[in-house]
């Protein structure tokens, strides 16, 4: 595994999920690790040497700011809050389109923009930033707004990438195929009745993947932290994938 020894890590929605996940293998690996979520309950259990845990909720501009000079200069931002809105165009409304658009982009780009000034004044910072396959990448049924905000992160990352690339700031983005986490388990409830009983909405799931199963929170955090660490220094705007074969 990539080193991340000497190096201050903050993870948005590190609770539960791929952020938990994240923020144990950046520690694993060697870094220092804020994780932060806006149900602190859910941080229970994460704090260590290496691990310290805060409030923030990623709606909350301010919050945003306060939580970045608490934090001071850090090496790595994963922006890994978001939520997965289900439904098509005509089942979307405006109210879900402005609070997928807060949380799922707004928010990046406030902490992109609290976190990065630290970064030019050391030359040195990596960003990522949690997308889908569900985005730019591939049209999946029932994401409209879900795939809309995931593919505006696409184009953040790359924009970002691009203007600061010459700065030494790299910024790239995770689009993972389905993953086993808390909030799957609500959309396979969700999808239920629809499908005729939970484990039919789960198998509904397995079935996209072409490798015959869901991915885990571990192996979308390996893949953070090799871009996190020097190994992938010659990496910036990219979207990379890692779904288990969804996209072939
Ligand atoms: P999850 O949805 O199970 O958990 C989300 C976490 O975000 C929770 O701990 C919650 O408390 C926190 N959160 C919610 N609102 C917040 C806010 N306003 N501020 C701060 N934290 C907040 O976790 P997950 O399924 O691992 O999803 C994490 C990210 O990965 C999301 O951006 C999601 O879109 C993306 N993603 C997930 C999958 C998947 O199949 N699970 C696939 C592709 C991308």
């Amino acid at each position: 595994m990539a080193s991340l020894t000497g190096k201050t890590a903050f993870v948005t929605a590190a609770g539960q999920g791929i952020g938990r996940a994240t923020a144990l293998a950046f520690a694993a690996a060697g870094a220092q690790v804020i994780a932060t979520d806006v149900d602190t309950a859910k941080l229970a259990g994460l704090e260590s040497g290496q691990i310290r845990t805060a409030p923030l909720n990623v709606l909350d501009a301010d919050a945003i700011k306060r939580a970045a000079e608490a934090a001071g200069t850090v090496d790595i931002l994963f922006n890994c809050a978001g939520f997965v809105h289900q439904g098509t165009l005509l089942e979307a409304t405006e109210d879900e389109w402005a609070f997928a658009f807060d949380l799922n982009c707004r928010s990046m780009f406030r902490t992109m923009q609290a976190f990065l000034p630290g970064m030019l004044k050391r030359g040195r910072g990596v960003i990522l930033n949690m997308a889908s396959v569900a985005s730019s990448l591939k049209g999946v049924p029932n994401r409209f707004i879900y795939s809309a905000t995931k593919a505006a992160v696409v184009g953040m990352t790359r924009s970002v990438a691009t203007d600061y690339v010459v700065r030494g700031i790299r910024c790239n983005c995770l689009c993972p195929g389905t993953v086993q986490t808390p909030s799957l388990d609500e959309r396979i409830e969700a999808n239920a009745s629809g499908a005729g009983s939970a484990s039919a909405a789960r198998a509904a799931f397995v079935a996209r993947q072409p490798m015959g199963r869901l991915g885990t929170p571990e192996e979308i955090a390996g893949l953070a932290v090799y871009l996190a660490g020097d190994d992938a220094r010659f990496i910036t705007g990219q979207s990379i994938v890692i779904d288990g074969g969804l996209t072939l």
